[in-house]
């Protein structure tokens, strides 16, 4: 019998899957709600709506996002086309007319003889039947319900309250030190970052009078009220002292020369090749330019390196490390599969860079081929590996960057715009390389 997968969702991972799969001339229904019910950000009828921004970022493959869309038009992805097609002048960025954009996607998914758009809310998940769900971040209620219950709900997040990661080699350690807390445990696995008065005073000034990012959603004002959820600038303003009662608390963290401090900035590692840090207790509402000026005043942290800024916002995403497998497929149902935004990947093209990787797989195992893992020396490959591979304890979303793409060896002395070169051109020639293994 002709095998028809479902795709819940004609959001950006969504769209771009239902087109990977018609190109393999495999039959798609497609569930989108939004003509019917939109959610509060969406303002258009048309699908794969970018609901904030009107950039895909930067074109530059020095930058991991600039190489990840080079990777994806290797596989013809319709969302870069329709970003080409739709295209407005933005420097070194892949801006588009959000509309134009929209309805060349939209088009393709109507018109194409293998797609069958079906507008309605996608309510039941059938265990038996190939299933992509890609809902995005704000998915249905009822399909949270059924998500929660496919996967078990602990492992379905409904908000993210992240702080900061940065790179590890950003970090001046001439300055930092590492220590556990009043020296705990047998490894020193926190960063620390001392301040002095003045250093805090300044500090503490500049977060209090910082620039916050609009709130999106009604739900998010209550964000504040969820445990351990309290941003670091709403701490900041109850009192000049409130953060070094909490998480900036210099008390067990004295210097490696014995001296004491006035306040203490704590980073842990994020990842398992320890080359990512996030900052400890600063889940933040601030802009994300307000977050590199006011972060990087923090001695140690003048060039930090952000991968990601913090952020308070609904998100609808699950556990990957502990229910997915390598191909976006469920573990423990082999029909099931995650793309998008609720994988834990964040970020436009990171969201539809994840639904090709879905959509390869699902028409293998629908031709009974075996399935693929992608090259974690790509970026497509680096970021599927994250969000399965990396601890499931503190799990959060992740963009594209180079820290997440396998290590690169390189012996000698090179600058830090060399290295990035370097770092492209392996992940489009394994990419190429591993192309030709998909027949
Ligand atoms: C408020 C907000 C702002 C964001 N801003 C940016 C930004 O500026 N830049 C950036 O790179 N990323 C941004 N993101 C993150 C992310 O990149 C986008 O959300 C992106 O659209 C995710 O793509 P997706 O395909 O996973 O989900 P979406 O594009 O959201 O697509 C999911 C689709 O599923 C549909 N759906 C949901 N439930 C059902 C159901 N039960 N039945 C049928 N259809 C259903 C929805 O209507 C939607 O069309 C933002 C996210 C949010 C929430």
């Amino acid at each position: 019998m002709e095998k028809i997968v479902n795709i819940i969702g004609a959001g950006l991972a969504g769209c771009e899957a239902a087109y990977q799969l018609a190109k393999r001339n495999i039959k798609v229904k497609l569930y989108e709600k939004k003509t019917l019910k939109r959610n509060p950000v969406q303002k258009l009828d048309y699908f794969a709506e970018l609901v904030c921004s009107n950039t895909l970022r930067s074109s530059d493959l020095k930058n991991a996002v600039g190489t990840l869309k080079e990777e994806m038009r290797m596989f013809d992805s319709l969302i870069i086309k329709a970003a080409e097609f739709a295209q407005i002048p933005a420097g070194g960025s892949l801006a588009v007319d959000r509309e134009l954009f929209s309805k060349y996607i939209t088009n393709e998914m109507k018109t194409n003889k293998y797609i069958e758009v079906i507008e309605q809310e996608f309510q039941k998940i059938d265990k038996n039947q190939i299933t992509l769900i890609a809902s995005g971040p704000l998915t249905s209620k009822t399909l949270q319900l059924e998500i929660s219950k496919l996967i078990g709900q602990d492992y379905f997040y409904f908000f993210d309250a992240v702080a900061p990661i940065i790179t590890k080699d950003s970090i001046n350690m001439n300055i930092a030190f590492r220590k556990n807390r009043y020296e705990k445990g047998e490894t020193q696995d926190y960063i620390n970052c001392p301040m002095n008065k003045e250093q805090y005073e300044l500090f503490h000034k500049e977060l209090v009078a910082a620039q916050l990012a609009p709130v999106h959603l009604e739900s998010e004002q209550n964000l504040k009220y969820f445990e351990g959820c309290m941003p670091l600038e709403v701490m900041a303003k109850r009192g000049f002292d409130t953060l070094t009662f909490g998480p900036l608390k210099p008390a067990g963290l004295r210097n490696l020369d014995g001296t004491n401090n006035f306040a203490v900035v704590q980073l842990r590692q994020d990842n398992a090749a320890d080359n990512l840090y996030n900052f400890v207790g600063f889940q933040t509402n601030l802009t994300w330019p307000e977050q590199k000026r006011v972060f990087r005043l923090i001695p140690g942290l003048e060039k930090a390196n952000f991968v990601r800024y913090g952020v308070m916002h609904q998100n609808n995403f699950i556990n990957s490390p502990t229910v997915l497998n390598e191909f976006n497929q469920l573990k423990s149902n082999h029909n099931i599969f995650f793309a998008g935004q609720i994988t834990g990947v964040e970020g436009y093209v990171e969201s539809t860079s994840s639904g090709i990787i879905a959509a390869i797989n699902i028409a293998r195992l629908i031709n009974q081929k075996e399935l693929k893992k992608f090259p974690i020396d790509t970026v497509m490959g680096g970021l599927q590996n994250y969000i399965i591979a990396t601890s499931s304890k503190n799990f959060q979303p992740m963009k594209a960057n180079w820290s997440i793409v396998e290590n690169l060896e390189i012996k000698s002395k090179i600058k830090k715009e060399e290295k990035k070169d370097m770092y492209s051109n392996r992940a489009l020639n394994s990419m190429k390389q591993f192309i030709k293994t998909l027949v």
